[in-house]
């Protein structure tokens, strides 16, 4: 088989949940992005079936498949709002739109009056959410229909030292203060950041699927990469597109069924690591399209396949030879994989 296998752990996901979870309150799931890449459907069952209810997706097609993932029951909330063009599908399939400007007010006000919303507020980020000046103007108007949920986050929660983390609670409480409506602040970042940024709900994403800052997590994603060729290069050889590398003594090489099709981003190219049960394997030359070459001189057997994610390298680890960030590694994985999940 020429495809790499992404095992999802189902169990550590739900683990990572409930652990962080017990941090706060009460704990959202955060499933944009297809789960991260992991996949929605089943992320976001096993999820439900551990007892989450209040499900986060950036768009409202993206909440669409969710419902239909999780059926009826679960509060399905959309950071993006209510956008035009959208309001079929809000009221169709029952999504919370997280409205975050004027126009997204008077659009729900106008589309569907009766159906749920919440608000999100910009503290500090510029990049979401009403501005205080705008809340000023609209909160008695928006708290008469009753908000399902007041959020705003956090630019720097990965930076405990952060001034912006202190500033940004600060306008957060300033801006919901008195009000009787449930309040969000926390990613995985403000979760780990203390209880004064918990309020009524925590929203982690990252943290679930076995990501930094929460160094704790259980690894969620395991990816397996078949071995397809194995060869015996010369000193003075090169390997891969454009010489990427020239051995400088004889290298037993092995190519493997994955490249950057499959969101190995060429920044891994001569810096990622891949491993044979514990033993660390060198990325030679270029990442191309579906392919890498990985020198594997000093194993003694001939592998059938080589791990790159899992206990030996999490996400962070790899993301970090590749300049990057874990949640790129995971949301870059690839659709060409053969995907299993255990347990849920
Ligand atoms: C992505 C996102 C989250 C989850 O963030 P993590 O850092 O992955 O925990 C929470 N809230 C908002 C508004 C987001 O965009």
């Amino acid at each position: 088989m020429a495809s790499g296998t992404l095992t999802v752990d189902l169990d550590a996901l739900v683990q990572n949940w409930q652990n962080l979870g017990a941090f706060g309150p009460e704990a959202g799931a955060v499933v944009k992005a297809d789960a991260y890449g992991l996949g929605v459907g089943p992320v976001a069952r096993a999820l439900a079936k551990a007892g989450a209810r209040k499900f986060f997706v950036a768009t409202s097609e993206e909440g669409a498949t969710l419902r239909r993932a999780l059926g009826d029951g679960p509060e399905v909330f959309v950071f993006s709002g209510h956008m035009a063009g959208d309001s079929d599908m809000i009221a169709d399939l029952s999504l919370t739109p997280m409205l975050n400007s004027i126009d997204q007010l008077q659009r729900h006000m106008e589309a569907l009056p009766k159906a749920p919303f919440g608000i999100q507020l910009d503290t500090g980020m510029n990049r979401l959410g009403m501005e205080p000046a705008e809340w000023a103007a609209l909160g008695e108007i928006a708290m008469a229909k009753s908000p399902a949920l007041i959020m705003s986050h956090l630019s720097s929660a990965d930076e405990p030292q952060s001034a912006m983390n202190i500033l940004q609670l600060r306008v957060f409480k300033e801006m919901t203060a008195g009000l009787d409506v449930p309040r969000s602040l926390a990613a995985t970042g403000g979760t780990l950041l203390g209880s004064e940024y918990h309020f009524d709900l925590t929203r982690p994403g990252i943290g679930m699927y076995g990501g930094a800052p929460y160094t704790d997590a259980l690894p969620v994603a395991y990816l397996e990469l078949p071995v397809i060729q194995i060869r015996d290069v010369e000193a003075g050889e090169s390997v891969g597109y454009n010489m990427g590398y020239v051995a400088r003594q004889p290298r037993r090489v092995a190519t493997l069924a994955a490249g950057y099709a499959d969101g190995l981003i060429r920044a891994m190219s001569s810096k990622a690591k891949l491993f044979y049960g514990q033993r660390e394997c060198a990325l030679l030359g270029r990442v191309s399209m579906d392919l890498i070459t990985v020198d594997i001189t000093h194993l003694t057997e001939t592998p059938a396949s080589l791990t790159l994610l899992g206990r030996q390298q999490s996400v962070d680890t790899l993301a970090a030879a590749a300049g990057t960030i874990g949640y790129e590694i995971l949301t870059s994985l690839g659709a060409r994989y053969t995907r299993r999940y255990s347990g849920g």
